[in-house]
């Protein structure tokens, strides 16, 4: 349209070190990036079209910590879909996210927020921690669509990406 595509905001949410951060930028830029520092919360913008609409994704890359401050209340509040990530080489990873999912629900008064998960690191195969159904169970409980990703080869990235917008798209058809 003459006022450009419709922008949606998303943040993407979980521990420290499960790859948002070379998600983010597999997205974006197509490349896999090795080390990013992992106290910068930036936002990157890209355009696509998904299911032949076009869209502008503004999405918040965070900085994984758990604490309540302004700031993280702030994005939480503005944030339309929010993705939510663990690795699947790191258990831990995987049961911190009910606390993540937690933390929205608080920020947004339990209001109907869309959600995805993502199973980041798939390509590590031999040093999975949790199962394919395990995180397939989590998003079910969650009602959210589930991918299991991977940064490196770009495993389901897009998906991901064009699924959060799906979820918010979904919520506006039906509200
Ligand atoms: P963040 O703290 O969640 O933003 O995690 P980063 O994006 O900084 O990634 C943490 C580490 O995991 C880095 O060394 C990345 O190269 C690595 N990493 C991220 N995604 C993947 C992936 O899909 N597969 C593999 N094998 N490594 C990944
Ligand atoms: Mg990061």
């Amino acid at each position: 349209s003459r006022n450009g595509p419709r922008v949606y905001k998303i943040v993407i949410l979980g521990e420290g070190g499960v790859g948002k951060s070379a998600l983010v930028i597999q997205f974006v830029s197509h490349r896999f990036t090795d080390y990013h520092d992992p106290t910068i919360e930036d936002s990157y913008q890209q355009q696509a079209r998904i299911d032949g609409e076009p869209a502008q994704l503004d999405i918040l890359d965070t900085a994984g910590q758990l604490e309540f401050t302004t700031v993280r209340e702030q994005y939480m509040r503005h944030g339309e879909g929010f993705i939510l990530c663990y690795s699947i080489t790191d258990r831990r990873s995987f049961d911190e996210l009910l606390a993540h999912k937690n933390l929205i629900d608080r920020v947004r008064c339990n209001e109907n927020t869309p959600i995805i998960v993502a199973g980041n690191k798939c390509d590590l195969e031999q040093k999975r921690k949790v199962s394919t159904e395990e995180g397939r169970r989590l998003a079910e409980q969650l009602g959210a669509p589930f991918f299991e990703t991977s940064a490196v080869n770009r495993q389901c990235v897009d998906d991901v990406f064009h699924g959060i917008v799906r979820e918010v798209r979904q919520k506006e058809y039906d509200e």
